[in-house]
């Protein structure tokens, strides 16, 4: 089914190319991620759930969350979880000139100690997207729970998770309170239905996926061109 509020078509990641949407792999290994942290209120109750369930995620913070709540980052670290750089303000790159978004990223790099980097709403203009990748691999997602939504139903974001994850899957959910009604139905259930579908769960480590996706967009049409002649021949 096509739905690109969950789930991309090629031709729009294709357009990020160096930029991480999954992470291929052949052990059904997929990736849990948690953006716009940490925050009391949830971020525990991740943490709680993540420990209880044995996993590793990765958590897109917000700086001036960091910043407010030092002890939840510290603790998303000390529980052996992986943390990215998600700005300070949680800005939107379309909205701002190229310094004045990479200002808010290098501030947020002040409290979060990370070489990953994901743009709120994943929105990047060229300038910034060339200017981040020089300092940062950025990490998109293949799957999106639409849990900010409160008009999606608790159900339909658990059916969005289970419904396009497959083995390489980058999956996004989010520590804020928007998200809250959906996250605490969704998550537990689609790490319980995913796991007895054989998957298993990995936090995205820099120093593991900084040679993936190096190619130049030019580079990824001719791979993919290359792809579906031999597919077709
Ligand atoms: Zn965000």
């Amino acid at each position: 089914m096509f739905k690109p509020e969950v789930h991309l078509p090629t031709w729009i990641t294709n357009w990020f190319p160096k930029a991480i949407w999954t992470i291929p792999n052949n052990r059904k290994e997929i990736f849990l991620t948690f953006d716009d942290g940490p925050i009391p209120k949830i971020t525990p109750w991740v943490l709680d759930i993540l420990n209880q369930e044995n996993i590793k995620a990765t958590f897109f913070c917000v700086g001036d969350n960091v910043a407010k709540y030092p002890e939840l980052y510290q603790r998303i670290l000390d529980e052996g979880h992986v943390v990215g750089n998600h700005t300070f303000n949680h800005v939107q790159g379309l909205k701002m000139s190229k310094s004045e978004f990479i200002n808010n990223v290098n501030k947020a790099r002040k409290f979060i100690n990370s070489q990953l980097f994901r743009p709120p709403h994943g929105w990047l203009k060229r300038s910034q997207y060339k200017a981040i990748s020089k300092q940062y691999k950025i990490v998109m997602w293949d799957v999106i729970s639409v849990d900010y939504n409160p008009a999606i139903s608790p159900k339909q974001c658990l059916q969005n998770v289970l419904e396009f994850t497959r083995s390489g899957s980058i999956i996004t959910f989010h520590d804020s309170l928007k998200a809250e009604e959906n996250l605490k139905y969704a998550l537990p259930r689609a790490i319980k239905e995913l796991k007895a579908k054989g998957f298993q769960f990995n936090k995205i480590e820099f120093e593991k996926v900084k040679q993936l996706y190096t190619d130049t967009q030019w580079g990824r049409f001719k791979q993919r061109t290359n792809q579906w002649k031999q597919k077709w021949a």
